[in-house]
């Protein structure tokens, strides 16, 4: 097998794979993405993540998601997926969501896929509103478009959800999420991968 990042060949038995067991990238690479664990309160709720985002995680995720290597799937989640499944055991994952045309032009939902690996529940609620979607739309409507997200009228949210993305950079997104579930009677919890220099104290 080889690392899914820069194609060297993963030793057989030697002390590094021991190490590293089945992961998919080799320690070299491992090694450049910035492992911490992250934590603090974000719109009042409390956010987790597992990774400083720097070059070496931003090339992976561009390599994942914008040229659809999707055998890089499993290498997100892989260090942390035992704690990861401790910590949001009773929760529902709820997935962010992409604009639609990024999800056309993908052919894939890259966060399911990436998530699939805890084995939990798995929803995907939100609709990601594009610019230009406004026209004919009632008040209300465009207003919701405003906030940039929408949940679907038929979601099926247990009491417990832990909205989930691959980073977060401004939080926009996340806000929007957040907004659209506002009155709901909620435990929610956030877990991104990865977070901008700019979250960390
Ligand atoms: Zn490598």
């Amino acid at each position: 097998m080889r690392c899914l990042m820069c194609g060297k060949e993963l030793g057989y038995g030697s002390l590094s794979d021991i190490i590293s067991g089945e992961d998919p990238l080799c320690m070299e690479c491992r090694r450049k993405w910035q492992k911490r664990r992250i934590s603090f309160c974000f719109e009042g709720i409390r956010l987790r993540s597992s990774y400083v985002y720097n070059e070496a995680f931003s090339k992976c995720l561009i390599q994942y998601k914008e040229l659809a290597d999707e055998a890089l799937k499993d290498v997100f989640l892989y260090e942390d997926l035992r704690w990861f499944q401790r910590m949001y055991r009773e929760y529902q994952l709820v997935m962010m969501p992409s604009s639609l045309h990024k999800l056309q032009s993908r052919g894939f939902s890259h966060l399911r896929q990436m998530f699939e690996c805890t084995g939990m529940e798995i929803i995907e609620p939100f609709v990601k509103t594009d610019e230009g979607d406004q026209k004919g739309k009632s008040k209300a409507m465009r207003h919701a478009i405003e906030s940039g997200i929408v949940l679907r009228p038929d979601a099926q949210l247990h009491k417990k959800i832990v909205l989930c993305d691959d980073t977060i950079t401004t939080g926009s997104t996340l806000k929007g999420a957040l907004k659209a579930l506002a009155g709901m009677d909620l435990k929610i919890r956030i877990y991104t991968v990865s977070a901008n220099y700019r979250w960390l104290k």
